[in-house]
């Protein structure tokens, strides 16, 4: 009755939530799924409870107003525009327009939990390359291996879980060497709190490339995960191909007229993404002076590669309060949040390392 392809996909792991606060015990901090921590923006909230009030009717099937609002703030046409549900549903229109079984679907390992999984739901074949020992993506030895069957290649830039980036120079080589019918997307869920500059933004790659697709969410930096919005700009074969992989009605109004609230709203979303950069050095600094060797992260959050320490780490911050992401065997990701939930996680990371290290 089902189909074999989804035996090999592993089910998705989401963060763990924070633990409910036990009366006069310690208040959890979850930093466990990269999150902005900071509440919604007033403007952003008005016009989401304004939303709220025409439920009962579908929302505009082609986000007209949104995509509107983004083309704008980034200079790319409409035609170009896609919207789903989150980067995520996005990711999984592109693999759908583009693989199937006998297909390839390329990307780093480890990188973002979902590419295995919509990779196989399409019953195309993953092909994970391995990043490099400094964690990051090994893009010489991903265009190695191209074959005559692989049709799309994500590159997770900065890459989820370890936060390290891949620069424009050795970006562009890549891309010059990938075929002209093969899909690179890019994934730049967290690009708003890079700060190198010589990471390329990869709208303006995108432009005289028609193989890129850039992806990019309102989850992380925008504060609206919950909502469920993220877009791709891409050229007009590829950008159209998604409106027809779209499930009608899949963005709601609600998390349409959040998301052009929130670009109104970008210069103090983007302050609140200033103080998660501090707060970032902080912690990463914190963690070098303390004798970690930590991956130069761009994104909000860091990696410990702990390896076989990885389950016992992740659950001294669970009873310290603060709640991380652990990938047994391999290494904990924690989210840069309130600083508060920073200081707790610094100090268990100190007292792990002297009693294990
Ligand atoms: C969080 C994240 C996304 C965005 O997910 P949404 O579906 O937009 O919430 C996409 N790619 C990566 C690598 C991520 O970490």
């Amino acid at each position: 009755m089902l189909r074999a392809a989804l035996d090999d996909i592993p089910t998705y792991k989401p963060g763990k939530p924070a633990a409910a606060p036990v009366p006069g015990g310690p208040v959890a901090y979850k930093l466990s799924s990269n999150e902005n921590p900071y509440p919604p923006l007033p403007g952003v909230m008005e016009a989401a409870v304004a939303a709220a009030s025409g439920f009962n009717r579908y929302p505009d099937a082609t986000c007209a107003g949104l995509m509107a609002e983004i083309s704008e703030r980034f200079g790319v046409p409409v035609s170009h525009l896609a919207t789903g549900t989150g980067s995520v549903g996005v990711a999984q229109q592109l693999v759908q327009a583009t693989a199937g079984p006998g297909d390839e679907v390329m990307y780093a390992w480890r990188s973002f939990e979902a590419y295995p999984i919509i990779t196989r739901i399409s019953g195309a074949t993953p092909v994970q390359v391995p990043l490099t020992d400094g964690d990051v993506h090994d893009l010489d030895a991903m265009a190695e291996a191209i074959t005559d069957r692989t049709r799309l290649i994500f590159v997770c830039n900065p890459n989820n879980p370890t936060g390290t980036v891949v620069r424009r120079a050795e970006l562009e080589r890549f891309l010059d060497r990938v075929p002209s019918g093969v899909l690179v997307v890019l994934d730049e869920a967290y690009r708003e709190f890079i700060r190198d500059s010589d990471v390329p933004d990869g709208i303006e790659l995108y432009r005289d490339r028609p193989n890129v697709c850039v992806l990019r969410t309102f989850s992380k930096a925008y504060g609206l995960a919950g909502l469920r919005v993220g877009f791709a700009i891409a050229h007009e074969p590829v950008a159209t191909a998604l409106r027809k992989t779209a499930l009608p009605f899949c963005v709601s109004q609600l998390a349409q007229d959040a998301a052009v609230a929130s670009l109104r709203a970008e210069d103090e979303l983007l302050g609140r993404v200033g103080s998660l950069v501090c707060e970032r050095t902080r912690v990463y600094e914190g963690l070098v002076a303390q004798g970690w060797t930590v991956p130069e992260t761009q994104a909000n959050f860091v990696w410990l590669r702990l390896g076989e320490a990885t389950v016992a780490f992740a659950e001294a911050c669970d009873e310290a309060g603060v709640v991380v992401r652990p990938f047994p065997g391999e290494g904990v990701r924690v989210t840069i949040g309130e600083s508060e939930g920073n200081d707790i996680f610094l100090r268990v990371a100190e007292s792990f390392r002297k009693e294990r290290f």
